[in-house]
């Protein structure tokens, strides 16, 4: 078997132990194939061997990869998205993890309504507040929801976040938890352009953490790739 089989059959198992681990059904859990910097070659073969959904952080990679694998997987953008870019990608992706930001949120809403659409989006959280890390306080969470209740092109599907970068589990889970908690509290307030539908955390580190607290898209990359060099 080649790595990329290999791998991706490891990553299943893990995904059912975590699933079984945590009384839920794995079948709930979708693996997002994380494929920046990767070449479209090896996502083909992932492909072949079902994978079909991939995430990717910079417009100018995704869209060549995606003019020759579109008819065949779909691509989400997990990315910082700058403004400049949404029109390139608006009607090509089927999810945006990384809204964070109203200037953001007006470009998305505007170019959505020019193509007639309604553009699927999950609101990034930054849970660890680590200050490399992009997305919204989780105090800023709700009023953010609420002030883009006005843009009638996004349909909010949920929140992402990505955990500290630490070994300490206990501080991974709990941001997860917070999360979820968060996505909870926003649900329980019935807001028209909210959906507690996705909850996207947990990459090659951490999805098994995630998956344990609720997760139900991870992102994983490197676990199916293997390391990226950049
Ligand atoms: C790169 C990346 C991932 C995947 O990371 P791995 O460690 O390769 O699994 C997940 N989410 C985001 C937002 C990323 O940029």
């Amino acid at each position: 078997m080649n790595n990329i089989a290999k791998n991706l059959e490891e990553v299943y198992l893990n995904i059912s132990r975590a699933a079984e681990k945590s009384g839920r059904n794995k079948e709930d859990i979708k693996l997002l194939g994380v494929s920046k910097t990767i070449a479209a070659d090896a996502m083909e073969e992932a492909i072949e061997l079902g994978l079909k959904e991939f995430g990717e952080s910079r417009v100018q990679e995704m869209l060549p990869k995606m003019e020759k694998l579109a008819d065949r997987a779909e691509f989400q953008m997990i990315g910082h998205l700058q403004s400049n870019k949404v029109r390139d990608i608006i009607d090509k992706v089927s999810l945006i993890h990384s809204l964070d930001r109203m200037s953001l949120a007006k470009e998305i809403n505007k170019r959505a309504k020019q193509h007639d659409l309604i553009s699927e989006v999950l609101v990034q959280v930054n849970i660890s507040g680590e200050e490399t890390k992009h997305g919204l306080k989780p105090e800023d969470v709700i009023n953010f929801i609420e002030d883009i209740n006005k843009y009638k092109h996004i349909k909010i599907k949920g929140l992402m976040t990505m955990a500290a970068h630490t070994d300490d589990e206990d501080l991974i889970r709990n941001s997860f938890r917070e999360l979820r908690e968060l996505a909870e509290k926003i649900e329980s307030k019935n807001y028209e352009n909210f959906e507690n539908k996705y909850l996207s955390m947990g990459m090659t580190n951490d999805y098994e953490i995630a998956i344990e607290e609720g997760a139900n898209i991870i992102r994983v990359g490197r676990a199916i790739f293997g390391d990226r060099n950049y």
